[in-house]
């Protein structure tokens, strides 16, 4: 789980210093997650140059000690009642410039704590948690190989189920049972469960549709350890493919790999796009791969930094990002290969690692 102990205080602190704030106010479930290692539905974080308070209210007591004590002890925890405005006010009643995390909080709220503190000491900030949170420390990794494991062990389950009969709901619903089974996990997103011509939709939802033989099936999935996520799509074809079909998986799977083997410290992250992408343009598929290459993934599915060509991040050792190029063709059907992988100080370590066999024999 993540947690905060004494090693974070200090990076909280030069966070104040780099926005100008003397408290920042977050109120992103996953980033009071990260900082605090709470995952209750009702709480604040006040991160002020020597302290970092959870109020919460009294429901959640018991919880919010336990959960402190277990990953954050440095972190003190304020019970308040109603939505802890009054506690705010008390605690940030010499506070200069109070930073709130525009992304994250309502109109409503940004409204209610500008006329209580002052619309001149109230700051919107962006991004500043998620700044710390895309660079894994080596704790965190080791939740996000756990979290890809009980992935690949739930998938290479239900590959032995696969066959055409079931609906893409079927399928969902049986890998969710495996991720409990294996480790009383939950997916890290909705399963994705494409078949057919369903699979030329990227982010299709499974359907009553009946898998057939001669289908595509995308499989996109992953599952949650200690609130870390895992990410990871497999292709597959029912029974012996078509030329097109076996030429989709071949082309994808060669820009994939190319991208995964392209990740290493210092790399633009548009590159790996572009990577993946010219070896799809140069098969002929290029008008087909229709999203970005990938994403950030830790505590949110998605998260820094985004794989795309447009990005501007460039690669570092703690950075998890998926590598997911894809080709979809209207009424045909489409293929995805999608791994998760971590930045290390000399190149990659694939955290998904399940075999790319697509061929499920009738
Ligand atoms: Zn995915
Ligand atoms: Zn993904």
């Amino acid at each position: 789980m993540s947690s905060a102990g004494g090693a974070r205080t200090a990076q909280l602190r030069e966070l104040l210093d780099d926005h100008g704030l003397d408290a920042l106010i977050v109120s992103a479930p996953t980033n009071i997650r990260y900082i605090t290692g709470f995952t209750g539905s009702n709480g604040t974080v006040l991160i002020r140059p020597d302290s970092v308070q959870l109020i919460t209210d009294r429901r959640y007591t018991k919880w919010a000690a336990d959960e402190i004590e277990a990953h954050a002890p440095n972190v003190d925890v304020v019970i308040a009642s109603g939505n802890g405005l009054k506690e705010l006010e008390r605690l940030l009643e010499s506070a200069g410039s109070i930073g709130l995390e525009a992304g994250h909080i309502s109109w409503t709220d940004a409204e209610s704590f500008q006329s209580e503190f002052g619309r001149e000491r109230v700051v919107a900030t962006t991004g500043a948690i998620e700044a710390l949170r895309e660079f894994k420390t080596e704790h965190e990794i080791a939740q996000l190989r756990a979290a890809a494991e009980v992935g690949d062990n739930a998938l290479t389950l239900l590959i032995d189920e696969l066959r055409p009969g079931l609906t893409e709901v079927d399928v969902a619903r049986r890998l969710a049972q495996h991720m409990f089974d294996i480790a009383g996990a939950v997916p890290s997103f909705e399963i994705i469960v494409a078949s057919g011509p369903n699979s030329a939709k990227p982010h299709h939802e499974p359907t009553d549709r009946v898998i057939q033989a001669g289908d595509l099936l995308i499989i996109d999935s992953g599952a949650t350890v200690n609130g870390y996520r895992s990410d990871m799509t497999r292709s597959f074809v029912f029974g012996p493919p078509t030329s097109q079909q076996q030429e989709m998986l071949d082309v994808v799977l060669v820009a994939q790999q190319a991208g995964v083997d392209a990740v290493r410290p210092g790399v633009g992250t548009s590159e790996i796009d572009s990577t993946c992408r010219t070896s799809i343009t140069d098969a002929g598929y290029g008008e087909y791969f229709t999203h970005g290459t990938g994403h950030g993934v830790g505590l949110d599915i998605h998260e820094a930094p985004s794989v795309s060509s447009s990005s501007t991040a460039t690669l570092a050792p703690g950075h998890i990002v998926t590598v997911e190029p894809g080709v979809y063709i209207p009424d045909v059907g489409g293929v995805r290969w999608e791994d998760t992988v971590a930045v290390t100080t000399v190149g990659a370590e694939p955290l998904t690692r399940s075999p790319k066999q697509p061929l499920i024999t009738l």
